[in-house]
């Protein structure tokens, strides 16, 4: 055994060392807890907004044309679609992607 730390075992009083070490690892510990707590807050808040329109916060419904999976809202007839969809729709020939549009909004503006 180290004989520093033998000595410092041996006092009631705890060192300077081991002070400053527990309030940095309780700081640490704080810390944590507190990004835990933001994080669930966050988690939380994210679950109230699935699904939800960003434009109006209406319920989206999911459907499927011509392929593309889009996301859409009754209430602002907005539509949404997701990257992968978006990147499809891209490589798409022009006729391709002026039915793919078409399609996209029939239903949502015909209201
Ligand atoms: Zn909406």
């Amino acid at each position: 055994m180290n004989e520093r730390l033998g000595r410092q075992r041996m006092s009631d009083k705890p060192s300077r060392n081991e002070a400053e070490y527990f309030a940095l690892r309780e700081a640490e510990l704080h810390r944590e807890r507190h990004r835990e707590t933001i994080q669930s807050h966050d988690d939380e808040e994210r679950k109230t907004h699935f699904m939800k329109c960003p434009h109006c916060g209406a319920d989206l419904t999911t459907v499927s044309v011509d392929g593309l999976t889009i996301d859409r809202c009754r209430e602002c007839q907005g539509v949404y679609i997701e990257a992968k969809a978006a990147e499809r729709m891209l490589k798409a020939k022009q006729e391709a992607l002026h039915g793919m549009f078409k399609s996209m909004i029939r239903g949502v503006s015909s209201h």
